[in-house]
């Protein structure tokens, strides 16, 4: 059994959304409700988030971005509310996937997965978007290399394409960004000629899903097409952006996957169906979205298992 780390703090309910907005505190609590009742919460290795420095965040984002934050409260944009507490909620987040890292670093864990929120994947250099403050795996990703991790790859399966992440790599031969996402559908990028920039060219990979399709089309492409990008990249560490709107239950998108799909997306990526496995690669995991609960907590737990499995 791998050795997995589960990265959650109460602070993280502290980021307050108005009365029916869909990304609320009740996510986590019921993720945790769910984990706790099963067998998997005792075989975690329960990890508490520390706050990020300023250094780490401006990392991916601008400085006037950060200042301006700390003091903001309110709509940030039509879908992004900033409460009282958000800006420290966000500093953990971040933080909860710099913990991470360090851990498997030290081979404290070999894999780990950060129940937080805000979530990160929409939030550009210099702004808050779609539900996201901070880009918490970007932010992880400029951490790893930091600690020595030379090559990240990036995989996110969330149902909407992760804009923030793939414009601060774009031009970046050093990170890999991988998405599966609804197109068209928010935020609106994602094509799949969109493939990085400059040095950056080849080391974005978009593959757009229309409305309505479900687990054929994901397991094409996470079992016959990632495998073979992450072989060729030669990653140190591979973050996920772990996305569970595209569950066929999700209220906000019309990705049809089932649990047995999302099982064939994790396999896919720990590299466990094919013969490129890298047993020692270390995987750290961020909730991004998720909206129907019951179908939330499943996912994650579905997730555990997979990243607990030899
Ligand atoms: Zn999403």
């Amino acid at each position: 059994m791998k050795k997995v780390g589960f990265v959650y703090d109460y602070i993280f309910l502290k980021h307050e959304m108005p009365a029916g907005h869909p990304e609320s505190s009740q996510r986590l609590v019921h993720i945790v409700d769910t984990l706790r009742n099963s067998d998997v919460w005792d075989k975690l290795i329960h990890l508490k988030p520390r706050r990020a420095g300023e250094e780490d965040i401006v990392a991916v984002h601008t400085k006037s971005y950060f200042d301006m934050v700390k003091e903001f409260t309110g709509y940030f944009d039509p879908d992004t509310y900033i409460s009282g507490n958000s800006f420290e909620a966000a500093m953990y987040a971040a933080g909860a996937v710099i913990e991470a890292i360090d851990k498997c670093k030290r081979g404290e864990v070999e894999r780990a997965f950060c129940a937080v929120r805000p979530p990160g994947h929409h939030a550009e250099a210099d702004r808050a978007m779609g539900f996201c403050i901070f880009n918490n795996v970007a932010v992880g990703a400029r951490y790893a290399q930091k600690l020595g991790y030379r090559k990240v790859f990036i995989v996110d399966f969330d149902v909407h394409h992760g804009n923030g992440t793939q414009h601060m790599f774009e031009e970046d031969d050093t990170v890999f960004y991988f998405s599966t996402h609804q197109y068209p559908h928010y935020p609106g990028t994602g094509k799949d000629t969109e493939r990085g920039k400059g040095k950056g060219e080849g080391s974005t990979y978009n593959i757009p899903m229309s409305n309505g399709v479900g687990d054929k089309d994901y397991i094409y492409a996470y079992r016959d097409i990632l495998p073979g990008l992450i072989k060729n990249f030669r990653p140190d560490i591979v973050l996920v952006s772990a996305g569970y709107d595209i569950h066929v239950h999700d209220p906000l998108s019309g990705i049809r996957v089932t649990g047995e799909g999302l099982k064939n997306i994790l396999r896919g990526i720990l590299l466990r169906s094919t013969t490129t496995y890298m047993p020692y690669l270390p995987y750290v995991f961020a909730l991004e979205g998720g909206y129907d609960l019951h179908a939330l907590g499943e996912s994650v737990l579905c997730t555990l298992n997979e990243l607990m499995a030899d």
